[in-house]
């Protein structure tokens, strides 16, 4: 291993909501600074990092900012423009790489990367404009038309029944470009987190089971309640990603289960929201790893000290009869088991992400009912 980058150096992270936050809390208390940039003057991460760039994301001042008084950079979402890490790559360490985010970072790309080093993907078409339509070949419905970009939690997508639906859908997202994709029949979904190092070094947490209501992911568990070999399958096709992609940092891999076979549905350059059970449930957590990969420290290979389960709180649980009201997290106080974490967002919207909270135990089965019922708790207010 090469010489690791030593606290208290400066470190830079584009992009400031609750992953950003996170990462900033795990490199202040291993003794660094952090830089972040957003745009956002409330943003989660700015609140609490060192110095806190409000521009955009491909503004030359705070990008020479970051260059003259940060040593490496990282990233917590994958719609940075990939030119803007090209420019910080010319004089920092940047991980992960411009060329790693710019394939993942748009699902034309990504998907056609897996065809191309024969990953399993679920079928799918590119359509790159009105004539491609005329390709869609009949049996790929019911589908999912996905744009090619900026899309996330669900958004920029739409189902289509057949060739009329998918051009009007096409049109109703301005005709750019999109994937796609057969709607596949579910047993389930899981994803692999997984570091890795510089020199090649990789370690993964536990295979993660993922349940979503409305294309947004509610419920972690950890680990997954699937079959070995599909866990052993999920690992190996992470870590060849991974590798395919000369992948510096944390990166996270979202998998279908469809009648019990395997298929890679995305990538995620970054922590990701199933990985959060680990704040909680692990001797290192996932935003740590990040930290350790960006700083070349050794990676530790993060143990999953107690079965967990996550869930998500969006912005809905804010409201009551469409006027706000906070829910009451009385129920949290006083149990190390039962973690509540609140991202310290400046306002609460209807899907949008505003906390989480773990439950940890021995009995799985028993962690998910103790999740579910305080979630009803909270429902209920
Ligand atoms: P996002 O970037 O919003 O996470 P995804 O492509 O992961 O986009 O889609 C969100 C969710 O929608 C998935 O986790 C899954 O539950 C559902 N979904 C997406 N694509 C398919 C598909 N081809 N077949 C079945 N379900 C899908
Ligand atoms: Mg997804």
């Amino acid at each position: 291993m090469v010489d690791n980058i030593k606290p208290p150096s400066m470190l830079g992270i584009l992009g400031g909501g609750q992953l950003g936050r996170f990462f900033v809390i795990s490199a202040q208390n291993m003794g660094y600074k952090v830089t972040v940039l957003d745009p956002d003057k409330n943003s989660p991460a700015g609140k609490i990092s060192d110095v806190h760039l409000c521009a955009s994301y491909n503004d030359k001042s705070a990008l020479d900012t970051i260059k003259n008084t940060c040593v490496a950079v990282t990233t917590e979402f994958e719609n940075i423009p990939a030119n803007t890490l090209e420019y910080l790559e010319t004089e920092l360490i940047v991980r992960p790489s411009s060329r790693a985010v710019s394939i993942v970072q748009n699902r034309i790309h990504e998907k056609t990367f897996f065809k191309n080093n024969d990953f399993p993907v679920g079928p799918f078409v590119v359509i790159s404009d009105i004539k491609s339509l005329g390709l869609v070949p009949n049996d790929i419905y019911p589908a999912i038309l996905k744009i090619a970009q900026f899309g996330y939690d669900g958004k920029g997508q739409t189902h289509v029944n057949n060739r009329k639906e998918l051009e009007l859908a096409f049109e109703e997202f301005d005709c750019k470009p999109c994937v796609l994709e057969k709607k596949l029949s579910l047993d389930t979904e899981v994803s692999v987190v997984l570091a890795r190092a510089s020199n090649g070094e990789k370690v993964n947490f536990p295979v993660i089971e993922n349940q979503h209501v409305s294309g947004i992911l509610d419920i972690s568990i950890a680990p997954a309640r699937v079959a070995n070999s599909l866990c052993c399958e999920a690992i190996h096709y992470a870590e060849l990603i991974a590798k395919k992609l000369n992948y510096i940092g944390v990166i996270a891999v979202e998998f279908f289960i469809s009648n019990e076979k395997i298929y890679v549905n995305e990538v995620a350059p970054r922590p990701h929201n199933s990985g959060h059970h680990s704040l909680d449930s692990c001797d290192f957590d996932q935003f740590d790893q990040q930290v350790f990969t960006l700083t070349d420290s050794p990676l530790n290979n993060p143990k999953l000290l107690e079965n967990a389960v996550m869930v998500n709180l969006l912005g809905d649980i804010w409201f009551k009869k469409h006027k706000l009201a906070p829910p009451n997290f009385d129920i949290f106080e006083g149990s190390s088991k039962e973690v509540l974490h609140i991202y310290g967002k400046s306002e609460a919207r209807p899907g949008r992400k505003m906390g989480h909270f773990t439950v940890i135990g021995n009995d799985i089965e028993d962690v998910l009912m103790r999740a579910k019922k305080i979630k009803s708790l909270l429902l209920k207010k």
